[in-house]
């Protein structure tokens, strides 16, 4: 596909400021030039064009923590644990409701029976039309945590064993979890969980010598504790991160992925399906310790990718655009939050030819009908979605 994007406004990802009047024009699946839309020498009668007039490209959108093994809503941990030909047919829907709201690249963070490797390796492929996905295979969790569906482990022999088993069936990366899975989350009167800083140095250790990143979930005080001071690669969620945890954060590079859309949908569903009263103060406990610990992370220079956890809490897919309000609302700058969606969230993944627009990278590219600088709820205005140059939406 050649293409030109005639005279937009281009956000490019790189941090340098939105320049007005620019063409990109996409070649063999690659940015080929860019420049001003008045210096374009090709012939305009053999090149597809879009108008860029009033509308502003941006490179795509990055979800650093879905599950498109299940389609989130007000009950959707039962739906992990649907019959499998159901789980896998949706996982390719969901996935493709993903990548028409702009997100080109995902990862999924946990799947029962190897569902979203499966699903990684059929889009990249190119069978499904899914994003650029990196799949961490199931959650690996102490037999001592309630989380349901996970490969288990009590001794630090096990740990080793069960991220060699994920890498060895095809894993992309490696999630571990320290505590319950949100709307559950252990009380902090409970007992200790039985997960230290050395035994997850274990897994960080056994990931990181065989070239894969991981991401820890942590949603309590002492999970975050655990998780900040570890190594890994992400924390994901992070509720009640404390200003110790978030200083050794920023010094070592350990990313949050904030997943505020948790509690938001938490929050809609607690209405609209009236919930008791327990889980309506779980949402509500959730969002204070959420919008808390993502200010905190700011201030304190915490590098932040941008997740949803579509799927894995009630958040639903293809609502990327409303995390991206939630952490603008909680202090970020609109340039920050959508560097926290592409840029640095190609770091988070390890996605080099991707997250910025530049010359010679792959062209994903999101096409917007208005400038998200200035209302970052202009995410959902799509008019285009390119992945590697290609229109998928
Ligand atoms: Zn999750």
């Amino acid at each position: 596909m050649h293409v030109l994007i005639d005279d937009v406004q281009l956000w490019d990802g790189t941090g340098s400021a939105p320049q007005a009047r620019t063409s990109v024009e996409i070649r063999d699946g690659r940015i080929h030039w860019i420049g001003p839309a008045s210096q374009w020498q090709g012939n305009r009668a053999t090149i597809r064009i879009l108008d860029g007039r009033a509308r502003t490209l941006i490179p795509g959108l990055m979800d650093c923590h879905v599950h498109y093994s299940s389609p989130g809503g007000p009950e959707w941990i039962a739906r992990f644990t649907d019959p499998l030909p159901e789980i896998s047919m949706r996982a390719v829907e969901l996935a493709e409701t993903s990548l028409r709201s702009g997100v080109t690249t995902a990862r999924d963070v946990g799947a029962p029976q190897g569902v979203s490797i499966r699903l990684a390796k059929k889009a990249r492929a190119g069978e499904v039309r899914a994003p650029n996905i990196r799949a961490a295979g199931t959650w690996i969790a102490h037999r001592g945590t309630y989380i349901p569906l996970a490969r288990h482990f009590g001794e630090p022999a096990e740990l080793r064993d069960a991220v060699r088993t994920e890498i060895e069936e095809g894993a992309d990366l490696i999630k571990v979890a320290l505590a319950g899975w949100n709307e559950g989350a252990r009380p902090q009167s409970a007992p200790d969980i039985p997960f230290d800083e050395k035994l997850l140095a274990v897994a960080v250790e056994e990931a990181h010598r065989r070239g894969f990143k991981i991401a820890c979930h942590a949603n309590d005080p002492i999970s975050c504790r655990i998780a900040a001071h570890s190594g890994v690669d992400s924390l994901e969620h992070g509720m009640y991160l404390q200003a110790e945890d978030l200083e050794t954060m920023a010094k070592n590079r350990t990313f949050l992925v904030p997943t505020m859309s948790v509690w938001d949908a938490m929050l809609y569903y607690a209405r609209a399906v009236d919930w008791p009263e327990a889980r309506k103060r779980r949402a509500e406990e959730l969002r204070n310790g959420s919008r808390a610990a993502v200010n905190a992370s700011i201030k304190a220079g915490v590098w932040i990718a941008l997740g949803t956890d579509a799927g894995g809490g009630a958040a639903r897919h293809g609502r990327i655009a409303r995390e991206a309000e939630l952490m603008v609302e909680c202090g970020m700058d609109p340039s920050d939050t959508l560097i926290a969606a592409t840029s640095n969230a190609a770091k988070l993944i390890g996605e080099d030819e991707r997250g910025t627009i530049e010359k010679g990278k792959i062209a994903d590219l999101v096409l917007l009908d208005a400038n998200p600088i200035e209302n970052i709820g202009g995410l959902r205005l799509i008019a285009a979605v390119f992945q590697g140059g290609q229109r998928v939406g």
